[in-house]
């Protein structure tokens, strides 16, 4: 292993890669590791411990007594809403580094990594903070007494709902910690945060600086480890009262099914694949542009990618065209080189999936009209791919979420036809409509099966406003004050007089 990489500057031998257990940094119990890949060369840069059973036990039996701690139960929402902005600081203040880092570890584009991953970070943790002290309850006067004549008066009081283990994915490894943490801190939940196997770097040192920032001990721990071993224990112990998950379909169903075995609480933010609709009137140099960018975005690895794109018939080939030309030309590279603007895919693992569904498509018949290989070079790498359907026959790529930097499109011709098409999918997270009239616009957002759907863009999310699916994208709501009532339990507490 190198000391340093070639762009970063990163001195791998100083990179925090113990897990945060009780306050404190930790190997796994078993001495046991596993290693880590840059995804632009395929180079080892770390390696991580694998946490066991007993590591995860530990990480939620700190969880469970910090829960029960004075100094964490009996904070002020002041003193947590500060605890919380002084996280955002650090966050801030390291916000280089951790990019990089990011960049490293996932193989983002610098600038997404800065602006996003962990630009977006910091807004998030804000955001949140302010939550801390805006939590309230409600009054209710009863129309039921009884016996009758009894005075009541009852309150409902909004509880943390207790120890939260927090599952998420590889894409913005720090993004969706931040998601699910923030909100669960505000409202005085403690958490066990397990990040992906692939993309764990970041979620470490964050809990570097979450001791640095002063949060008590067991208020935030994460362990380090495979799904099916450290995943399937958190989700399984009897000690966690609630499980958010951000990651595939297939993981949210069997993760369901644990959870209802003791009525565990369940957030589950799944997979996609949304439609991006260009109506007729729509200027197609704009249409192109969103398309593309709704696609390529973080080399598709966007829950909310538009990988369906469906163009109304008069603009569908120039359309599709100028979508082709932007994959053709996409300088692909290390995400540290400024000029690259397709980086690579996170692992040999996820490489490999989706060369498969890109000859899935061929051999189905779908037109290719771009990319459809990996790139001659190292590192985990897939040229920008464009596929049309021009015949309307059901494909594997308009129903099965790739996860990755390949488009399908299809020509469409009326708004009924496209809104079955759009809604022909077992997913519902997301969709945008393309148009310059706003009333077939709304018209056609009202009828998506979509937990999002954004007017002339795409993949815009903000703290403020709701996150995430309906059919099998997923159950439960981030953002806002969607997220506050998912890490609060209510409760009545009824008082005659
Ligand atoms: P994944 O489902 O394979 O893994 C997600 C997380 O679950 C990882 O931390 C993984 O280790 C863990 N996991 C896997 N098996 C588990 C088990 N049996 N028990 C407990 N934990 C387990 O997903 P991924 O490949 O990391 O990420 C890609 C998926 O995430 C895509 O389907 C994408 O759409 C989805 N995603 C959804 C959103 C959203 O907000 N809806 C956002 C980003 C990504």
């Amino acid at each position: 292993m190198k000391s340093t990489t070639a762009f970063s500057g990163i001195d791998l031998s100083q990179l925090q890669t113990r897990m945060l257990i009780n306050g404190e940094l930790r190997n796994a119990s078993s001495g046991s590791t596993f290693t880590l890949h840059d995804p632009a060369t395929g180079q080892e840069i770390a390696r991580v411990p694998q946490a066991t059973n007993a590591d995860v036990d530990a990480a939620v039996q700190a969880a469970r007594t910090a829960l029960q701690n004075v100094s964490w139960r009996e904070m002020l929402p002041a003193a947590r809403e500060r605890l919380l902005q002084k996280l955002a600081d650090l966050l801030e203040r390291h916000a280089d580094e951790l990019a990089k880092l990011e960049t490293l570890n996932q193989g983002m584009l610098l600038g997404v990594a800065q602006a996003v991953d962990v630009g977006a970070s910091v807004q998030w943790l804000r955001y949140m903070a302010g939550w801390a002290t805006k939590i309230h309850g409600d009054s209710i006067d009863i129309s039921f007494p009884m016996p009758p004549g009894t005075k009541y008066q009852a309150i409902v009081r909004r509880q943390p709902v207790g120890v939260v283990g927090a599952i998420v994915p590889w894409n913005f490894p720090l993004l969706m910690a931040i998601w699910k943490i923030a909100p669960a801190l505000a409202c005085g939940c403690t958490v066990v945060l397990k990040p992906a196997s692939d993309t764990p770097l970041t979620a470490l040192r964050f809990a570097e600086l979450a001791l640095e920032a002063g949060f008590p001990p067991g208020v935030l721990n994460v362990i380090v480890g495979s799904g099916s071993t450290a995943g399937a224990a958190l989700v399984q112990h009897p000690d966690v009262n609630k499980i958010t998950l951000t990651g595939s379909t297939e993981v949210g169903v069997w993760i369901g099914q644990q959870c209802a075995n003791t009525v565990k609480r369940v957030a589950l933010e799944l997979g996609g694949k949304s439609p991006v609709i260009v109506l007729d009137d729509c200027d197609p140099a704009v249409a192109a542009a969103g398309a593309s960018a709704a696609i390529f975005f973080n080399q598709g690895q966007v829950c909310t990618a538009g990988s369906r794109l469906y163009v109304q018939k008069k603009q569908f080939e120039r359309v599709v065209e100028s979508v082709a030309d932007t994959a053709r030309n996409a300088v692909l590279g290390s995400g540290f080189d400024p000029a690259t603007q397709i980086g690579p895919l996170v692992s040999q693992r996820q490489r490999e999936n989706v060369l498969r569904f890109i000859d899935t498509g061929v051999k189905e018949g779908a037109q290719l009209v771009a990319g459809g290989t990996a790139a001659d070079r190292d590192g985990y790498f897939v040229q920008p791919t464009v596929f049309a359907n021009t015949t309307g026959r059901p494909l594997t790529l308009t129903r099965e979420e790739v996860f990755g930097p390949v488009l399908i499109a299809q020509p469409y011709d009326d708004l009924e036809e496209v809104v079955r098409e759009a809604n022909n999918t077992v997913y519902g997270l997301a969709a945008s409509v393309w148009t310059s009239n706003i009333s077939k616009a709304l018209r056609v957002a009202e009828r998506l099966d979509a937990g999002t759907v954004w007017i002339n863009s795409h993949n815009v999310v903000d703290p403020n406003m709701p996150f995430g699916g309906f059919k099998q994208s997923g159950i439960g709501r981030e953002h806002g004050r969607s997220a506050i009532e998912a890490y609060t339990e209510c409760k009545s507490i009824c008082i005659a007089y």
